[in-house]
Formats: C-alpha cells, structure tokens, sequence
C-alpha cells in the first residue's frame, strides 16, 4: 500500500511577518499601576478594550491597531466563588471572594475581594470597584 507523503515545507508564518509593537510593556502597565494607580489597557480601532497584555486584537485580528486606554476600574460582579483552600500568597486572606468583574469601561477581568468572607457578602450583580493594594492581583471592594 502507497502512502502520500507531503515533501512541501511550511515555513512557520510567524517567521513571514513584521515584529509587533506594543504601545506599552507589561513592566510599564506594573509601573502605572503600582506608581500612578493607574489601570491602563488597550483599545482597538475596532472598538474592543482589554486589560489583558496583548500584541493583536482578539475580536478583529489586526495588528497595531491598539492604542493605550486607561480604565477607571468599576464595574459589576457577573460570577464569583469563595476561596476556603487558597494559593500561598493568599494564606492569611481566606476566605475571600475571587470574583469576574464586568467593567463600566468594556472588559471583564478576575480579581479578588479580601472583605467578601461569607456567601451573604457579596452577589451576582453587585457595584464594586477596583482599590490599589499593596497584594497581588486586582483587589476589588464593593461600592
Ligand atoms: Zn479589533
């Protein structure tokens, strides 16, 4: 029995385009958020904002098409869970809410809510806001 072997090689496509750059490094986004407690993502010409670091949009695939948007941090809790059993950084803090935030600025991000200890101190749909904290990750408390 024959067996077709392909003998074309394909050179891997990210080899084929230009370098990307991204209006600002993840360093810069740290130094914002820790110096000037400031949240600063990207916008899209097409529209889509994230906090998220990235290099292409998502939605609409171009490449630098992103701009610097700074996003004022409120928004609203779509899904949450409350950590008992914590990673280590967060030992001394369970429990807390780790939560899904919907953002007023058009993104969701995850975060956590240190003062949300039982399961009556926080719901679906809740205002919160984002705090600048001396803790890892994106603390939120609520309105
Ligand atoms: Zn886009």
């Amino acid at each position: 029995m024959a067996m077709h072997v392909a003998t074309t090689k394909h050179e891997p496509a990210a080899t084929k385009t230009a370098p990307v750059t991204p209006t600002h490094s993840v360093g810069e986004f740290y130094k914002a958020y820790e110096e000037e407690g400031k949240l600063v993502g990207y916008e899209c010409s097409c529209g889509y904002k994230t906090l998220t670091f990235i290099l292409e949009c998502p939605r609409c695939g171009k490449q630098n098409s992103l701009k610097d948007a700074t996003f004022k941090g409120n928004g609203s809790v779509i899904a949450f869970s409350l950590q008992n059993v914590p990673a280590d950084e967060f030992v001394n803090d369970a429990p807390y809410a780790y939560a899904l935030v919907q953002l007023d600025d058009g993104s969701v991000v995850s975060g956590w809510l240190p003062n949300a200890k039982r399961p009556e101190d926080l719901k679906i749909g809740d205002k919160v806001h984002w705090t600048k904290s001396y803790k890892i990750g994106m603390v939120f408390e609520k309105d």
